[in-house]
Parts: C-alpha cells; structure tokens; sequence
C-alpha cells in the first residue's frame, strides 16, 4: 500500500485501533499517501515517531448530555471533544451539531483541522467537537437548553489558551451564544472562548463570510495561476445552503460568476437566471426553511428531489459546500463529461478519494478542503486575536487579511508541491506544507516520559 515500511506499520496501527471508522481511516490514508516523499526524503520523522504520535489524538473527551425537551420529557445525546494536537498552539476547531455525529467524524474532522490550520500561518491547534443532537424542527428553548447543557461539561476542558471551539454545521450564531452565554456565567469570565460569536459581544466582522469568501479567493488564485483564467463569465454550482454555501455564492457572482443551482439534504434548485441569494437567505437564515421552497418564490426556477442530483447541472466551476462524501466516482464523471474546469471544496472531504482521483486523471483544477476551505478558521483565528487586544478590526481590514491568507495557502500548497515532484497536485502540496510546521514543533518540544 505505502512503499515506506514505517508508514505501512502506522496505517496498520490505525486500522487495528480504529476498527470500522471509515471517513478517520480515509483522512489519514490520504495524508500519509501524500507525506510518504517526505518521510522517505528525512528520517527524522520516523527516528522521533512523530507520524505514530500524529494519527493518535492527544485527548479524546466524551459525555453525555442530558436536557428536556419541550414536553417536559427528559433527552440524553453524546457530546464529543477531539483534541488533537496542539503543537504549534492551542486546539481549535468546530462543533458539528447533527445526528450522524460519531467517533470516526470527529477525528476525521480533527484530524483534517491539524493541517488545515497550520496551513493558515497563524499559531493554531487541531481538534473537532460536536454532538449527535439535530438542531433541526426543534425550538429555540430546545436549543438553549441543549447548548447550555452541553457547554456544561465542555467548560471544564476548553479555555481562551487552551482550546477554542467555533461553528460548524448546525452550529450558527445562535447555539454559539447559547454555548458562549453558558460558559460565562460557569466561569465567571468574559474571554475569547468560542469564535464565531456575534458582533455585539466580541464576534468579528467578516467571520460569518469568511469560509465562503475565502474558498472562493483560493479558487481564484488558483484559477490565475495554473489556468490564466477567472470566475467571469463561468458557470457554478454550489451544493448545501448553509453557511458555507450562501457566502460562496454571494463571493462567486461578485467575482463575475452566475451560481445556477444550490441544494440542502432534501434536493436542489436549478435557476437558469442565477440563484437569488436574498430570497436563499430569508429562507434559510431567517426563516430555517428547506431549499425546495425557492422554487415556489422564483418564477422560472425548478425544485429536483434528491441532493446528489446537482451534480448533473453542467457548470464550469463546482464548489461542494455541504458535507463529506457527497460527490462520488460517479457524480465526477458526469462533471467531467459536462466540462466542469475547477472543483473547490468548501466542505471538508466532500469528494470521495475514487472523485479525486477522476478530476485528477482529467487535469481537472481541484482545490482540496483542507487548503481552500481555511478561510473559517483563518477568520476565527483574527476573532481570536482582536479579543485578546479588546479591540476590533473593520470588515475590510479583516477580509483584506483573509485575502492574503487565502493567496499565502495556495502558493504555499503549489510551491510544496513542485518542490516534491507533484507539480500541480494540491492535496499533495497542502498535507506536506500543513504538516512541516507541526512536525517540526513537535520534534522540538520533546516526548513526555
Ligand atoms: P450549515 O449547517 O450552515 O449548512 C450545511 C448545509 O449542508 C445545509 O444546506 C445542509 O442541508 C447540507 N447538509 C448537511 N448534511 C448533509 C448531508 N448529509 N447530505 C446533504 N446535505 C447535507 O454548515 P456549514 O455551511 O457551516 O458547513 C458546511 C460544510 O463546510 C461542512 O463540511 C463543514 O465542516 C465545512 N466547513 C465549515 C466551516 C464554517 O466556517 N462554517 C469552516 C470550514 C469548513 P440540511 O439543512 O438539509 O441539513
């Protein structure tokens, strides 16, 4: 499988460990696939067993939490906290709120986040939270109760030094001050422990934009670099409609594209016009409704069931932006076929590694989660930085930097790339440039005996 021997023997030990995580054991393959040149090219890796270190989470925290519902009726779900490494600074990461939350996710996600999160230059760990409760159908006291419940516990493991959790799906504005409001009122203390906040108690201009805008400025750079080409005038399609969705769409047509389909776990819209994003926000930001009631608003518009479907709308540029796996061999070769020029993931791991490799064999510019989608915890990390200087920076000051952080990670990725005889694969480039950095600093700082 690996042609190094220490890689094969740590994969192995992740399988024996980790029996049946599917998506855990699909992030670290594709990592090690990527850093085997490096490893081979520098024994120091193996001599300090910092791969071995790397695949196994510094600390894994699991709880329950118990809340009552509406009725009166008592609910218990499962919290989670992966902290995964914090080598290079203190855990950072999302919370996932949603009922197909379990071990294998979080560590992929806490895992992918290590990378990621060096890749943005700034002095950030790796770790992923969350917890199987659907926020969806239920009410905001539901919510409020569940939240306060769930920070509860998490309070005793996370802090503004330690750990700093952030949004994720189904984690918005809301449950994060609902988690925020808790913490405080346990800790007596007004810090910087959750980014993503809102805007009247510490939150940063732009944050909420931040993974949609940034993914889109990666797929630009990279669209200049390897193509001499732009998002004007092309064709996208944008799968999910939350957060992640709806300000890649808004970066998109400001960028001279038309987004003519959006999707939620029901189905997708396909508006030949180009999506109107104020009617995609009331439903979806302000009234939390389902995607298909777009079509019901905009003349012209047509409603298909079934998510995968959006896959089939021919377009230039696909930006996945709602959940892992989502495109498959399949739906890859059915973009080839329509002509799709640049796939950017906006969600993490969204295309199967059997859809990566088809855009792959087809030169198809792919932009992997890991590099393009680092704009959101980028952003948070600024949040992070203008709540220890109590001050706050502007909406263009702080999208300037994030701008120049999205440039920074592409030609970091490209240049790591290259510079490993993979010239142009940037999932290759951006695991060997994200984990340079916490190797090293883990080398540095010792094992603990
Ligand atoms: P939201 O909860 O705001 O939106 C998620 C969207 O994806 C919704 O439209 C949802 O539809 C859809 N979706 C969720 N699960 C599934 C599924 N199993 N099948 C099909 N569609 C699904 O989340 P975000 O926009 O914040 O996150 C989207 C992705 O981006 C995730 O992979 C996340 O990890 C990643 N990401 C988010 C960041 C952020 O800053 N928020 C930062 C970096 C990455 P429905 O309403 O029907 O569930």
């Amino acid at each position: 499988m690996f042609k190094s021997a220490y890689l094969t023997k740590v994969y192995e030990q992740v399988e024996k460990r980790n029996p049946g995580e599917k998506e855990f054991l699909q992030a670290v393959r594709e990592v090690l696939e990527s850093l085997e040149p490096v490893v081979l090219a520098d024994g120091k890796y193996e001599k300090n067993g910092v791969i071995e270190r790397l695949v196994e989470p510094e600390r894994q925290i699991v709880f329950r939490v118990s809340w009552v519902d509406d009725q009166g009726q008592v609910q218990v779900n499962r919290g989670y906290r992966v902290q995964f490494n914090s080598a290079i600074g203190p855990y950072k990461g999302g919370i996932r709120l949603h009922p197909s939350v379990n071990p294998s996710i979080m560590k992929f996600l806490g895992f992918e986040q290590i990378f990621k999160n060096s890749l943005t230059g700034l002095p950030i760990g790796g770790a992923k939270g969350g917890s199987d409760f659907d926020p969806k159908g239920k009410s905001d006291g539901e919510v409020m109760r569940f939240c306060q419940s769930f920070m509860t516990e998490l309070a005793k493991h996370i802090g503004a030094d330690t750990d700093v959790p952030a949004g994720d799906i189904g984690t918005g504005a809301r449950e994060i001050g609902y988690m925020f409001g808790q913490y405080k009122r346990l800790q007596n203390e007004f810090t910087g422990v959750l980014t993503g906040k809102g805007l009247t108690y510490g939150g940063s201009l732009a944050r909420k934009e931040a993974t949609g805008f940034g993914l889109c400025y990666f797929v630009d750079e990279m669209l200049k670099c390897m193509k001499n080409d732009s998002f004007k005038g092309k064709t996208v399609v944008v799968s999910g409609s939350g957060n992640v969705a709806i300000y890649a769409t808004a970066k998109a047509t400001e960028l001279g594209g038309k987004v003519v389909a959006m999707s939620d776990s029901n189905g997708y819209v396909y508006d030949k016009d180009g999506i109107k994003l104020d009617v995609v926000k009331q439903i979806k930001e302000v009234e939390r409704g389902r995607i298909r009631e777009y079509a019901e608003r905009v003349k012209g518009a047509e409603y298909h069931e079934g998510c995968a479907g959006i896959w089939t709308v021919p377009c230039d540029i696909a930006l996945p932006c709602a959940t892992q796996n989502e495109i498959q061999k399949e739906s890859a070769e059915i973009l080839v076929k329509n002509g799709v020029v640049a796939v950017g993931e906006g969600a993490n791991m969204p295309s199967t590694p059997e859809a990566i490799a088809v855009f792959q064999e087809n030169g198809i510019l792919f932009a992997p989660a890991k590099a393009a989608n680092a704009g959101g915890v980028a952003t948070s990390a600024l949040e992070m930085s203008q709540n220890s200087m109590r001050y706050s920076w502007s909406f263009q000051e702080v999208d300037e930097k994030l701008h120049g952080i999205m440039v920074g990670i592409f030609h970091n990725a490209y240049n790591a790339a290259e510079k490993f005889g993979m010239k142009g694969n940037l999932v290759a480039g951006a695991n060997i440039a994200g984990f340079t950095k916490v190797a090293d600093s883990m080398i540095a700082q010792g094992i603990a005996y």
